[in-house]
């Protein structure tokens, strides 16, 4: 399988860098392929203007979803872009490896979405959801956290972590298609000590051995829906 880890921490010897290293290792030592997209190794930009195209739909007025779909068009995305969505578009898996930062994702991971994840080519047009491009594809967060695991239980000061991953997992991930696997979580990566966190990297060989038995995490899907977007009674009786 190909591999493409989209990895955002700004030091390589962090634990975010211990896991995207052994990822690496541990793939491609059984055979799969492995990309890894080091955001600020790279120095990724994550801002996102007119500097995301080559090509010009609008020259007097800039908006960013109808420059994307005739950059589609007319295969007038940035050369940045351009090898973003080339690794999104081969590979089988991808992973976000990132710390939390503040609920949610590190800026330049959250700008390499808004940047990479164009209208025209990765949705819109009925291109969403189930319907979506990366459908049969999965998707995987790998996160790290100050907190510790309580703090982000249903009952925690933080809240339940699913409901804070929701926007990412399935406003970002499913929303272009990708069927999710559950979170790999290392929680408070830098108060659990040495022995922790190496069984924390064998935990996540683990998972990463056993992705394509994974099940993924189970949203109900368009045909659930009425023409306003709400389910329907129907599949609200099935929950
Ligand atoms: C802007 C910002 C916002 C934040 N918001 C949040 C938030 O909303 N919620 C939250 O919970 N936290 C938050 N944090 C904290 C952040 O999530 C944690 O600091 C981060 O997840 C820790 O991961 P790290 O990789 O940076 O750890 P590091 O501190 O880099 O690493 C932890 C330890 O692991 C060691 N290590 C490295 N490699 C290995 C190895 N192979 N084996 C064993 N040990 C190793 C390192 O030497 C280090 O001692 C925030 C931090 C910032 C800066």
């Amino acid at each position: 399988m190909n591999f493409f880890i989209v990895h955002a921490h700004a030091e390589p010897q962090s634990f975010n860098g211990a896991l995207t290293y052994q990822a690496r290792e541990v793939l491609e030592a059984v055979g799969h392929e492995v990309i890894v997209s080091d955001l600020y190794a790279m120095q990724f930009d994550p801002v996102s203007d007119r500097r995301n195209f080559t090509s010009q739909k609008d020259p007097d007025y800039f908006k960013q979803q109808v420059e994307e779909s005739h950059a589609t068009e007319v295969d007038g995305f940035a050369l940045d872009i351009k090898a973003e969505l080339e690794k999104l578009e081969w590979c089988d898996v991808l992973i976000f490896q990132f710390p939390l930062w503040w609920f949610g994702l590190p800026a330049i991971l959250k700008g390499w979405v808004d940047r990479v994840f164009v209208m025209g080519r990765i949705y819109g047009g009925g291109k969403w959801y189930d319907n979506g491009v990366f459908q049969g594809k999965k998707a995987m967060l790998s996160l790290t956290t100050g907190g510790p695991r309580t703090m982000y239980s249903e009952i925690g000061l933080n809240g339940d972590i699913h409901s804070i991953l929701f926007p990412i997992n399935h406003g970002i991930l499913r929303f272009v298609g990708f069927d999710v696997l559950p979170p790999f979580i290392v929680w408070g990566a830098s108060r659990i000590g040495d022995e922790r966190r190496q069984a924390y990297l064998k935990e996540y060989q683990q998972r990463l051995l056993t992705i394509p038995q994974t099940p993924a995490i189970a949203y109900p899907s368009l045909a659930d829906f009425d023409e306003n977007f709400q389910l329907k009674p129907s599949a609200l009786e099935s929950d």
